[in-house]
């Protein structure tokens, strides 16, 4: 069968189905029932899921869990997180647990200042470029009078407009380096179209100068765009408490579990192999959130780990210390985060996430995020200076092995039961489902 295809974006959703499920499948029907099986029962819901994406065939399940008694700033929140990683919902709602008679988590946003760049090349120079630059910087900021005069009024808008000369890392580059506050939206689109009218008009103003009009002086744009790294627009939660205030720890005094957590973060913060997956522990409750609540985990994702990085040694994002005996786990995160624009106002469980979550504002949610990602590393910490990762991951792991061994539910129950003692492993459960055939 043939595998290549052309036009297949303009075909029905049922012809794609079928062509799909011919070539690629050796049971089409099967393959194509499953696809129906996932659609939603409410046709209109569906039609709204099929336009998010091109070429939709069904939806892709992941769950939704929630993790209540998160006390940030003295207020209470249940936070919605979809993930599909099995121990993350139950390690947040115990670090939840943990520091709600602690004083809770607190959170700050530092700032939220997002940027973008028209990267250009010039060969001519540099003085001439800086003088023109000067002399319109004013009117090119006009330009985008039409498309800012929104986001000005809820307080947004264009902060700073530089020419930079890049021409020590390659030679020609130079940039306009835009920064923007886009109020309650993460801003990708409203940055994007401000940056391209600044590169038309850039462009079409150098274009009226016979200095730029010569060919070896010419500007010439190669791109507008965003930027997803954001060190500029970060939020800090923290959480700290008293050594005496901790409790014995699977047999460790408060102090001595204070003080490995400490030394834990001490090697994520000066060793690579550490610090990339303590991090990870940190997005997963930072991706579990941001995908519930609409917002682009990919972003996230690039901007969190190039700041993580940003001193040239991929480090912890957390730090903890103790001074006089006072325990305190601090993390800052980058999070260019929306409250409106893209799925936020369009998916039905988005929307149920934020009523959840009491229809916070960007700022706000930039809060609750970063202590979600902080509740799941002292999640992390805690279990691995303690009993181990493996002892809550695999207990939780357990549905999984047993659906996958086929497990009927009776035979679900007892194993429920026994793996309260023992060690899970596949082979454990595999056994146990044997000498407990029924
Ligand atoms: P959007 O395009 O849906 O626009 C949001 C708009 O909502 C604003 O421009 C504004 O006009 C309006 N608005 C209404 N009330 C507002 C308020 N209180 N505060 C701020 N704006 C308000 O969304 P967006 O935020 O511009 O872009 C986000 C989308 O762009 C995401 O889906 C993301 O995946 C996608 N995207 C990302 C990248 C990237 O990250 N590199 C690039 C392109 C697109």
């Amino acid at each position: 069968m043939d595998k290549r295809i052309d036009g297949f974006s303009k075909l029905s959703k049922e012809e794609k189905i079928d062509w799909i499920t011919r070539t690629h499948f050796k049971n089409s029907t099967a393959a194509a029932s499953l696809l129906s099986s996932y659609w939603n029962s409410d046709p209109s819901l569906q039609t709204q899921h099929d336009e998010f994406i091109e070429n939709t065939l069904t939806n892709f399940y992941m769950p939704l869990g929630v993790a209540p008694n998160f006390l940030i700033n003295k207020s209470l929140f249940t936070l919605p997180m979809v993930i599909e990683e099995s121990s993350v919902v139950a390690a947040a709602g115990n670090a939840a647990k943990f520091w709600l008679n602690k004083g809770g988590f607190k959170a700050e946003v530092i700032d939220t200042l997002k940027g973008g760049q028209v990267h250009f090349l010039y060969k001519g120079n540099p003085e001439l470029l800086y003088a023109f630059f000067k002399k319109i910087k004013k009117p090119l900021i006009n330009v985008t009078s039409e498309l800012t005069q929104k986001m000005e009024l809820r307080g947004g808008g264009i902060v700073s407009l530089d020419l930079v000369s890049k021409t020590t890392a390659l030679p020609n580059y130079y940039q306009l380096d835009v920064r923007f506050k886009t109020a309650d939206a993460m801003g990708a689109n409203f940055i994007n179209s401000c940056l391209e009218s600044l590169a038309t008009a850039f462009e079409n103003l150098a274009a009226k100068e016979t200095f730029f009009m010569k060919k070896e002086a010419s500007i010439e744009i190669l791109m507008s765009i965003l930027s997803n790294y954001v060190p500029e627009c970060l939020v800090k939660a923290s959480v700290s408490c008293s050594v005496d205030e901790i409790e014995h720890q699977e047999g460790i005094s408060g102090k001595k579990f204070a003080e490995k957590i400490v030394q834990a973060v001490a090697i994520a913060s000066c060793e690579t192999f550490r610090a990339v997956t303590h991090n990870k522990g940190i997005m997963n409750g930072v991706d579990a959130l941001i995908i519930a609540t609409g917002n682009d985990f990919r972003a996230i994702e690039a901007g969190v780990h190039a700041y993580a990085a940003r001193n040239g040694q991929y480090t912890s994002l957390s730090k903890a210390s103790i001074i006089d005996d006072q325990f305190t786990m601090e993390l800052i995160l980058p999070l260019a985060l929306g409250t409106v624009g893209g799925l936020t106002k369009l998916h039905p469980m988005v929307g149920w996430s934020m009523e959840l979550l009491g229809n916070p504002d960007a700022k706000k949610l930039m809060q609750i995020v970063a202590v979600a990602g902080l509740a799941q590393n002292f999640a992390a910490l805690r279990s691995l200076v303690t009993s181990g990762i493996q002892k809550g991951h695999m207990k939780m792991h357990l549905f999984n092995i047993l659906n996958q061994l086929g497990a009927k539910p009776v035979q679900k129950e007892a194993a429920l039961n026994y793996f309260k003692k023992n060690m899970v492993s596949v082979k454990a459960v595999s056994d146990f489902l044997h000498s407990n055939e029924t």
